[in-house]
């Protein structure tokens, strides 16, 4: 069934640089036969979904949406492929998204544009636009993106879907190829919180692979799914709810906020004076990482490369061929405020910033269980809108990265809809205290 819903829609949405649908269609005949024998299966078994093209798969392309890896096939499995294999997982392919997941848009893909479902002349956000526009369009059940500064919840927030970026080290990375690696963490997309669990449940975990991961008891986060919020403190942020935030949206969020009062939770106003310096922060620390982990793309170890007259000119051509523009902004930055003359007055302070940033959250998180906030300052933009104005895609960003510098999880759930787009509301809560996040976007649903 899905893999017909996918031939009849992914012409227009292009959601997948792959076709998996051949060792899908295995996978789905072994757990029937699980079944007849009467063996059981996992939540997740048969159900089809989709990996954003960040995510090694061992025999696969990993192409992260960049010439550079093309053709480049992955010798392993990240380690949540090998936790979602245990539990007869099936992936229809993998998923389109913006270069090196640098973008807001997935306009910045190496290889084609991924269109929202709701209205094709629209972004479905990014950089897992792929992954966002999959489950949007029905192509698959849910998805896995990555969220460095809201690649997850953005796009899930554009396609009125379900996206949690999950406490930095509950999910291992290993096997994710590293955009900013102390802001990098896999999440779920799906159609609604309980699939969100269900899928959190099979990635989440300690991993001894990644030295980042945090030891920790495993947990069932479909036993957090309780209807009911009575008591909770919602903490709303007024930094938040800034000028550019959208007229519609705004109001969709505060009647939001009208229905956890109704439902019996407390909101409580809170402050955070620091979050107007956070995407300056974010946008100094990502590309800084970005342009370290980037350095390993040469043309020797992985993918494409260039004819060159010696291996300085070989390196040369292979970066300047294999990179796309974004990239090399990225790359062009982050090197810029590494560099020795710089260092102190750009990425020093930004560490700083970071630090400020993350006691903001932890004081607010204090008193509250769990802070709302928009997803985005406005529903997804037209196709081309933001070409050649990158600084306009990166002030999209403002409501999302901040949480990547405090390590907090987040989550994106929808809240109406403008002009027959979605708007996304955000939830924000203690560190791997998913469990209350889940429970308060499940009473909402
Ligand atoms: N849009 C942000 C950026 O371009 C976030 C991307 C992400 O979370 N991967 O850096």
């Amino acid at each position: 069934k899905f893999i017909a819903r996918k031939d009849t829609v992914e012409p227009d949405i292009k959601a997948f640089l792959s076709d998996n649908r051949k060792n899908a269609l295995e996978a789905a005949a072994a757990v029937d036969k699980k079944i007849a024998a009467g063996e059981a299966i996992a939540d997740m078994a048969g159900v089809p979904g989709a990996i954003k093209d960040v995510i090694c798969v061992a025999g696969q392309n990993t192409t992260c949406g960049s010439k550079i890896l093309e053709h480049f096939k992955s010798p392993y499995n990240a380690t949540v492929i090998e936790k979602l294999n245990a539990l007869d997982y099936i992936s229809l392919g993998k998923t389109n998204m913006d270069e090196f997941a640098m973008g807001s848009s997935t306009e910045n893909s190496a290889y084609q544009i991924t269109h929202n479902p709701w209205n094709l002349d629209y972004v479905p956000g990014g950089s897992s636009g792929g992954s966002a526009a999959a489950v949007a369009a029905g192509e698959a059940v849910w998805s896995l993106g990555s969220d460095t500064g809201g690649s997850i919840r953005q796009p899930a927030a554009y396609c009125g879907l379900v996206g949690l970026k999950p406490t930095y080290g509950l999910v291992s990375r290993y096997g994710l190829v590293a955009y900013g690696s102390s802001l990098d963490q896999i999440g779920p997309f799906t159609n609604d919180v309980e699939d969100c669990a269900i899928v959190l449940n099979a990635i989440a975990g300690h991993d001894a692979k990644d030295s980042t991961s945090i030891p920790q008891e495993k947990k069932d986060y479909k036993k957090a799914l309780i209807n009911d919020v009575k008591g909770m403190k919602i903490g709303v942020p007024e930094e938040f709810f800034v000028e550019g935030l959208d007229d519609q949206c705004r109001k969709a969020l505060e009647e939001a906020i009208d229905t956890y009062k109704k439902l019996g939770a407390e909101i409580v106003p809170v402050k955070m004076p620091h979050m107007k310096y956070g995407l300056a922060a974010y946008y100094i620390i990502a590309p800084a990482e970005a342009s370290s982990n980037l350095a390993r793309y040469d043309g020797v170890g992985f993918g494409f490369r260039a004819d060159g007259t010696d291996i300085v000119d070989m390196y040369r051509k292979t970066r300047t061929e294999g990179f796309g523009p974004e990239v090399k902004r990225r790359i062009m930055l982050g090197t810029y405020v590494l560099s020795s003359g710089y260092y102190d007055a750009y990425y020093l302070r930004a560490m700083k910033v970071r630090t400020l940033v993350k006691q903001d959250f932890d004081n607010a998180l204090r008193t509250c269980d769990v802070l709302l906030t928009p997803t985005a300052p406005d529903t997804a933009f037209k196709i081309g809108q933001n070409d050649n104005n990158p600084l306009a895609m990166y002030l999209g960003d403002v409501c999302t990265v901040t949480l990547n510098l405090a390590g907090l999880p987040g989550i994106s759930i929808p809240c109406g809809f403008k002009n027959g787009l979605p708007i996304g509301m955000q939830l924000i809560g203690k560190a791997l205290d998913e469990e209350t996040l889940l429970r308060v976007a499940y009473t909402f649903e």
